[in-house]
C-alpha cells in the first residue's frame, strides 16, 4: 500500500512542501547548501509516484554522480516500494548512452555495442592524430588537444563549425584545432566509439535530427528532475530543453514536467564547462517558470553557516541568500597553523583519534578536504602510522593503473572488434614481437583500404599487408587467434539462450592467455607483484558483477529495457567501468573509515566532522587563480561547498611551509580564510607572525596546551641532495605535478646531468633531467 500524503510530506517546512507538491509549469527550486534541496528532488520523485498517479518509467532524474543516483533510487523505494527501481535515475552520461545504444539504428556507422573512450583513450587517439598531421607535440599537447575540442563539444560545436569560424581567425590554434577535431571525429566513428562528450552531443543531435524519436522521450518522460544544476553545460542544458519540449512549439506531446535545483553559490565546474547562466536565465528561458527559494538549512551549526555566508559574501554578483538554522550556535570552528604538511596532517590525525576516542564520532563521520590530488599524500603517511583506517577518493584510481587499463582494453577489443585505441593498446601488452613497424604497416594498410584497423589485423594475419614481414605476420596470427578463442569463450550461452559465462573468467582468461601474469610474475620489480594483485582485484570485481547478475536474474525477471545491455553482459560491465568516477568511490557510511577527497569531489555530501585543509594562498585559492578574479570567484565558491560540508565540527588549517613542486615554498594565509570572522575560530595554534597579530594559544577559549611550540626548522625527507637535485634510485616511487604518480625505472649519471626514466603508468614512460626545481616528489 502506498503512504499517504500526508507521510510523505511530514517534516517539511512550507517551501520545501510547495516544491514537493508543485505541478505543471517548469520549477526551479534556487536555495543554498544543505537547505534541503536533494532531499526535496527525492520527496518529490516519491509524491509524483504516489500522490499524482505517474509510473516509475515516466520519471527521468539526473544527478552529479552514479552514486548519488544509487543512493535517490533506494531512498524513493524506501518511500514508495520497489517499483521505483524502473525509474530512470543517473547521471547525463548514463542516461545518453541507454538513449544512444536504443537509437543505434539510427546512428550512422555506429553499432549499439559501440565502445565509450574516456579521457586516457581520447588522449590515445589524438596522440596518434597529432603524429599522423606531423603536429609539434610540444605546442599541441594531446592534453591541449583534448580540452580545446571538449570545449567544442560542450558548446556543441561541430567540426565544420569549429573550421568556418577558425577560417577567419587570424591565430593558428583554432584552425589546428579544427583539423585535428575533424580527424578525431572520423576515426571515433571508425571505431564505432564516443568519447564523454559525444554521449551528450550525440543524444542532442539524435534527438533533434529525428522529431519522432523526440517525441517518443517526451511521451515517456513526463517528469524531468535535475539535481546539481547549476554545474551543467550548454550541451546538457540542450539536452533537458529539448527532452522536455518548448511550451510555445506547437507539437503533438505538450511539454514535461520540469524541476531543476541548484545553488549557484556552488558552481564549481567552470572548467568543464559549466555555467551558471543556466541557473540565472532559467526564469528567461521558461517564462512561465516558477521559483522557489528554500532558506532554512538543516544540515549545520550556525557557526559553520556563519563561516561559509561570510566567505561567500565577498563574490559579487550573486543572489544574496539568507540561510538560517535552528541547529543553535554549535561548537566553535577549530583553526590550526602548522609549520608544514606533515604537521598539519598529524594534527588532524590526533584530532581524528581523540575525537573516536571520546566515542563521540566514528571514523566513517569524518572526512578530509584538500584542494589537489597530490595533497593526499602527507594524509596518508601519517595515518597509515597512526593507525587511522582512511580511504582515498580519487587521485590514481584502480581504473586508471596501467595494468587495470590495458585488461579492459582487452575487454574493449572483444566486445567491439573495431575498437582501434584499445588494440593498439594492447597489440603488443605484454611484449609478444609485434613492434612500431609493424604496428604502422597494419595502421598504413587500414588507411589505404579504408577498413578499421581491427580488420587490417585480420588482413595481416592472413599473410594480405604489404611490407609485413614473417615473424610479425605469424606474432599477429598468434594475436588474433587468442582474441577468436576469447569471443568463443564470451558467447558460450546457457540452455535458455543466456549469456552464461562469468565476466570474472574471461578477465581470468585474458590474464592467462595474453602472457600478462607470466611476464609479472617473472619479473623481479616488487611494484610488478602489485600489478599483478590489481589484475586479480579487476578479476574479483568482475565476478562479482557476474555473480550480482545472476542474483538479480532469479529475483528480478524483467527484461532489459531499450539501451540496456542485457544484465550481466560484458557490454553491461564495461558501461559501468567506463563511467565510473571519483565522486562513485566515496565509502558508504558503515564502511569505518575516514574519507579523504579533493573539494570538488565532496560537492553534494555531509559529514559530521570536515577539516577542510591547505588554506594558504597559491594553494587555496589555487595559484593559478591569483591574478583572475573570475578564477578567483570559482575557487570562494569552492571554499563555499567545503565548509558547508560540515554538520557539526569543522576543522580549517594551513601550513607555513609546503612543498610543492619538490620545493619547501612559504605561503601566505588563504585570502579566504581571512574572510572567516575570527570570533567564531578557536585557534588551536596560531600563527604568532606579524601577518596575524595573534599568539601562541591565543584566540577565544584555546583548550590546546602550549606545550607543543613551532619550530622554525621545516624537516624534509632525504630525497633531495645538494643544489635541490633529486635524489632518485631505481625502484624509487615519486609523485609529479604533471605525470602523476610514477617509479624510477632507470638512473643514468649523477650531479647536474643526471637523468632517471620513469614508469608513469597510463601517462607513460618518461625520461627526465633531475636538476634542481623539477616539479616531482619523492614518496
Ligand atoms: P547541497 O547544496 O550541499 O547539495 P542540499 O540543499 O541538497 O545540499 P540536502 O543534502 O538535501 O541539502 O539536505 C541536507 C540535510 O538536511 C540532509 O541531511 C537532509 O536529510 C536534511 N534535511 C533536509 N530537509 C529537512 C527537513 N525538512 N527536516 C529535517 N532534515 C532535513
Ligand atoms: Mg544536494
Amino acid at each position: 500500500s502506498l503512504p499517504a500524503s500526508d507521510a510523505l510530506l511530514e517534516g517539511l517546512n512550507p517551501q520545501q512542501r510547495e516544491a514537493v507538491t508543485h505541478e505543471g509549469a517548469p520549477l526551479l527550486i534556487v536555495a543554498g547548501a544543505g537547505s534541503g534541496k536533494t532531499a526535496v528532488l527525492t520527496r518529490r520523485i516519491a509524491y509524483l509516484l504516489a500522490e499524482r498517479g505517474v509510473a516509475p518509467g515516466q520519471v527521468l532524474a539526473i544527478t552529479f554522480t552514479n552514486k548519488a543516483a544509487a543512493e535517490m533510487r533506494e531512498r524513493v523505494a524506501g518511500l514508495v516500494g520497489p517499483r521505483a527501481h524502473a525509474m530512470w535515475v543517473s547521471t547525463f552520461h548514463s542516461s545518453c548512452v541507454r538513449i544512444l545504444r536504443a537509437q543505434s539504428a539510427l546512428l550512422t556507422g555506429m553499432n549499439s555495442n559501440f565502445t565509450i573512450y574516456d579521457s586516457d583513450d581520447s588522449r590515445r587517439l589524438l596522440t596518434m592524430i597529432a603524429k599522423d598531421l606531423e603536429l609539434d607535440t610540444k605546442k599541441y599537447s594531446a592534453r591541449l588537444l583534448a580540452t580545446q575540442i571538449s570545449n567544442l563539444k560542450n558548446e556543441l560545436i561541430g567540426p565544420d563549425e569549429a573550421a568556418a569560424t577558425a577560417s577567419s581567425d587570424p591565430a593558428p590554434l583554432p584552425k589546428i584545432v579544427a583539423s585535428v577535431y575533424a580527424q578525431y571525429q572520423k576515426r571515433l566513428r571508425s571505431a564505432n566509439a564516443f568519447d564523454f562528450d559525444d554521449l551528450i552531443g550525440e543524444t542532442v543531435a539524435l534527438l533533434q535530427a529525428h522529431p519522432q524519436v523526440t517525441e517518443y522521450y517526451r511521451r515517456r518522460f513526463r517528469h524531468v528532475l535535475v539535481d546539481e544544476y547549476q554545474d551543467t553545460n550548454h550541451a546538457q542544458y540542450v539536452l533537458v530543453r529539448t527532452l522536455v519540449g518548448d511550451p510555445d512549439e506547437p507539437g503533438d506531446v505538450p511539454p514535461s514536467e520540469l524541476c531543476v535545483v541548484g545553488d549557484a553559490d556552488q558552481s564549481i565546474y567552470a572548467f568543464r564547462g559549466a555555467t551558471i547562466r543556466n541557473i540565472e536565465e532559467f526564469e528567461r528561458d521558461y517564462p512561465q517558470a516558477r521559483t522557489i527559494l528554500l532558506e532554512q538549512n538543516y544540515r549545520s551549526t550556525q557557526n559553520i553557516l556563519s563561516a561559509a555566508n561570510a566567505v561567500i559574501s565577498r563574490n559579487s554578483g550573486r543572489r544574496e541568500k539568507r540561510l538560517w538554522t535552528d541547529a543553535g550556535t554549535g561548537e566553535a570552528i577549530t583553526g590550526y597553523v602548522a609549520d608544514n604538511e606533515h604537521d598539519e596532517a598529524r594534527f588532524v590525525a590526533s584530532e581524528i583519534d581523540r575525537l573516536v576516542d571520546t566515542g563521540e564520532v566514528k571514523y566513517s563521520d569524518i572526512a578530509v578536504f584538500y584542494r589537489t590530488n597530490n595533497a593526499s599524500r602527507p594524509f596518508e603517511d601519517v595515518f597509515i602510522r597512526h593507525g587511522v583506517p582512511y580511504k582515498v577518493v580519487g587521485g590514481v584510481r584502480f581504473y586508471e593503473r596501467k595494468e587495470v587499463r590495458d585488461a579492459v582494453a582487452y575487454l574493449k577489443a572483444l566486445d567491439n572488434p573495431h575498437d582501434t585505441v584499445s588494440l593498439r593498446r594492447i597489440l603488443n601488452t605484454p611484449r609478444r614481437g609485434i613492434g612500431d613497424r609493424a604496428e604502422a604497416c597494419v595502421a598504413v594498410h587500414a588507411e589505404r583500404h579504408g577498413v578499421s584497423f581491427g580488420q587490417a589485423l585480420l588482413d595481416a594475419a592472413e599473410g594480405n599487408v604489404a611490407l609485413l614481414n614473417t615473424r610479425a605476420q605469424k606474432a599477429i596470427a598468434g594475436f588474433v587467434g587468442m582474441l577468436d578463442d576469447l569471443r568463443i569463450m564470451l558467447s558460450e550461452t546457457d540452455a535458455d539462450g543466456n549469456d552464461a559465462v562469468d565476466i570474472g573468467d574471461v578477465v581470468e582468461a585474458i590474464i592467462e592467455r595474453s602472457g600478462y601474469r607470466a611476464e609479472l610474475a617473472a619479473s623481479d620489480d616488487p611494484q610488478d607483484g602489485t600489478r599483478l594483485d590489481n589484475l586479480h582485484e579487476l578479476v574479483s570485481v568482475a565476478r562479482e558483477f557476474s555473480s550480482d547478475a545472476r542474483n538479480a536474474a532469479g529475483v528480478d525477471d524483467t527484461e532489459p529495457e531499450e539501451g540496456e545491455p542485457a544484465a550481466g553482459s560484458l557490454a553491461a560491465f564495461l558501461e559501468k567501468v567506463s563511467l565510473v568516477a571519483d565522486a562513485d568511490q566515496v565509502p558508504d557510511n558503515d564502511a569505518g573509515v575516514v574519507t579523504l577527497m579533493t573539494l570538488h569531489t565532496a560537492k553534494g555530501l555531509e559529514f559530521p566532522v570536515v577539516f577542510v585543509t591547505g588554506w594558504e594562498d597559491g594553494q587555496f585559492p589555487h595559484m593559478r587563480a591569483l591574478g583572475d578574479p573570475a578564477e578567483l570567484s570559482e575557487e570562494r565558491r569552492l571554499a563555499y561547498v567545503g565548509i558547508t560540508r560540515a554538520r557539526r565540527r569543522l576543522y580549517l588549517s594551513r601550513a607555513v611551509l609546503r612543498s610543492a613542486w619538490g620545493q619547501p615554498v612559504t605561503n601566505p594565509e588563504s585570502r579566504f580564510l581571512q574572510e572567516v570572522p575570527q570570533e567564531l575560530i578557536d585557534w588551536r595554534r596560531s600563527d604568532p607572525g606579524p601577518a596575524r597579530g595573534q599568539s601562541i594559544g591565543s584566540g577565544t577559549g584555546s583548550r590546546f596546551s602550549a606545550g607543543e611550540s613551532r619550530s622554525a626548522t621545516p624537516s624534509f625527507g632525504p630525497a633531495r641532495g645538494r643544489n635541490n637535485h633529486l635524489v632518485l634510485a631505481v625502484g624509487d616511487r615519486v609523485t609529479h605535478d604533471k605525470y602523476g604518480l610514477g617509479t624510477v625505472l632507470e638512473t643514468k649519471g649523477s650531479g647536474p646531468t643526471a637523468t632517471v626514466v620513469i614508469d608513469f603508468g597510463s601517462a607513460g614512460k618518461v625520461r627526465l633531467m633531475l636538476v634542481g626545481g623539477v616539479p616531482m616528489t619523492k614518496l
